[in-house]
C-alpha cells in the first residue's frame, strides 16, 4: 500500500500551517514569537502560552503504557476528530468511499456525510461477525477506508481476529480498527500489529476506562506515514495545555483505572446472568465492553418505564439488527443493583 497515493491530492500537496513553536524550538528564555500574553494567565496557573503542538510530553508517558513509539502515536480531540481527520486527509469528496459495518458506532457514518464521502454498508452477520465476502464484494478502487469497531458499539462482542486480520491482509485502504472498549475485552489490543500491517489504524481513547471523557482525548496508532499525514492535516494546538497537565496527571494512577476495569467486568458479567432471569428479557447478548445488550419484550416501554424512575438507558430498537435492544452502561454496585430492582418492578 502506497500512503502517498492513498491520501488526497490536495493533502499530498499541503503546506501545513508552521506554528512559533514549529519554527523556533531552542531554549530561550524571552519569548516574544506568538502574540501571547506576556504577563500570564489571570488564574492560579499560567496557561498564557501556546501548548506543544506534538504533546511529545504526554506521547511520551503514553508510549511507555502502550508499548507504541511516539511516532506512531497520534492524539485527537477525542477519537472522533481521529476518524474526521482520517476522512479529511484520505477521502476525495463525492469520489472515494468508505465501508461500515452496522450495526456499529454512529460517528463513522456522521463524519462520512459531513465530507460528502460515500458510504458502503455491510451489515455484521446475525452473530455480529463480519459478513468477509459482503466487505470483499463492497470495496473497489475508490474504497479507502473500513471501519471495524472490536469490541462493537452497540452489540458488546469483539470481532474474530482472524476475520479482522483477512481484511487487513487483503485491504488495500487503511483498516481502522477502533478499539474504545478494549479495557474491557478478553481480546488483546490490535497495537502490536502495527509492524506488520502498513494499513492498520488503531483509535483509543480516554473516554472510557480512564474516566476521562470530559477531557475529549483521543489516540490514533498507525504507521509513521499514515501518523505524519494526520499531523499535518490536524489543527496546530488541537490538544490544549489543560488536557495535557490533566491526562499526564492521570496516567500515573494507572492502578486506580485498572481496579475499576476489573471491577466494571466483574460487575458487568453480573448483571449479564441477573438480567438473563428476568421473564421480560428476552436475550442477553454477550459482552466484552462496559455495556450489555439486550432484547426485551418492549423496549420502547421499558424504557420509558426506567425514565419515570430516574434511570437512563439507550434505546437501540430502531437500530437494524438490534430490533427490540436496549444498551445498558455498567454503572455502580449499587446503580446496578436500583436497575435491577427497577426492571423487576416492571
Ligand atoms: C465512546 C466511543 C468512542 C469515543 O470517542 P471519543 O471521541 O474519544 O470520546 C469511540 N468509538 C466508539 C465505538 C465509542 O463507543
Amino acid at each position: 500500500m502506497d500512503i502517498n497515493k492513498l491520501q488526497r491530492e490536495n493533502i499530498k500537496n499541503l503546506r501545513p500551517y508552521s506554528t512559533a513553536r514549529d519554527e523556533y524550538k531552542g531554549q530561550a528564555s524571552i519569548f516574544l514569537d506568538a502574540n501571547e500574553n506576556s504577563y500570564g494567565s489571570p488564574l492560579d496557573q499560567n496557561y498564557n502560552r501556546y501548548p506543544d503542538p506534538l504533546q511529545l510530553d504526554l506521547k511520551d508517558a503514553i508510549s511507555k503504557i502502550k508499548g507504541v513509539p511516539i511516532e506512531n502515536t497520534f492524539l485527537g480531540n477525542g477519537s472522533d476528530e481521529a476518524i474526521d481527520l482520517l476522512f479529511r486527509a484520505f477521502c476525495e469528496p463525492g469520489v472515494d468511499n468508505v465501508v461500515i459495518l452496522p450495526p456499529t458506532y454512529g460517528m463513522y457514518e456522521v463524519s462520512a456525510n459531513i465530507n460528502n464521502v460515500e458510504i458502503r454498508k455491510v451489515d455484521l452477520l446475525p452473530s455480529f461477525q463480519l459478513d468477509l465476502d459482503g466487505i470483499a464484494e463492497a470495496i473497489d478502487e475508490h474504497t479507502k477506508l473500513i471501519f471495524i469497531c472490536s469490541p462493537n458499539n452497540p452489540t458488546g462482542n469483539s470481532i474474530i481476529r482472524t476475520d479482522i486480520e483477512t481484511v487487513l491482509a487483503n485491504f488495500n485502504g487503511l483498516v481502522v480498527i477502533d478499539e474504545a472498549y478494549i479495557n474491557y475485552a478478553k481480546q488483546r489490543t490490535f497495537i502490536k500489529e502495527l509492524t506488520e500491517y502498513p494499513n492498520l489504524v488503531v483509535l483509543q481513547t480516554f473516554s472510557k476506562a480512564w474516566g476521562l471523557a470530559a477531557l475529549r482525548l483521543g489516540m490514533a496508532f498507525a504507521s509513521g506515514l499514515v501518523i505524519d499525514v494526520l499531523n499535518k492535516v490536524k489543527p496546530p494546538y488541537n490538544i490544549n495545555q489543560a488536557t495535557q497537565d490533566i491526562a499526564l496527571k492521570a496516567l500515573e494512577n494507572i492502578e486506580q483505572v485498572n481496579d475499576w476495569i476489573k471491577i466494571t467486568v466483574e460487575e458487568r458479567d453480573k448483571l449479564s446472568s441477573d438480567l438473563a432471569e428476568l421473564a421480560m428479557v428476552k436475550k442477553v447478548y454477550p459482552s466484552d465492553a462496559n455495556f450489555i445488550l439486550i432484547q426485551v419484550d418492549d423496549a420502547l416501554s421499558t424504557y420509558n418505564a426506567l425514565v419515570d424512575q430516574g434511570i437512563i438507558i439507550r434505546d437501540r430498537s430502531k437500530v437494524s439488527l438490534c430490533e427490540g435492544c436496549l444498551r445498558i452502561t455498567i454503572g455502580t454496585t449499587q446503580e446496578n443493583e436500583i436497575l435491577l430492582k427497577a426492571l423487576k418492578s416492571l
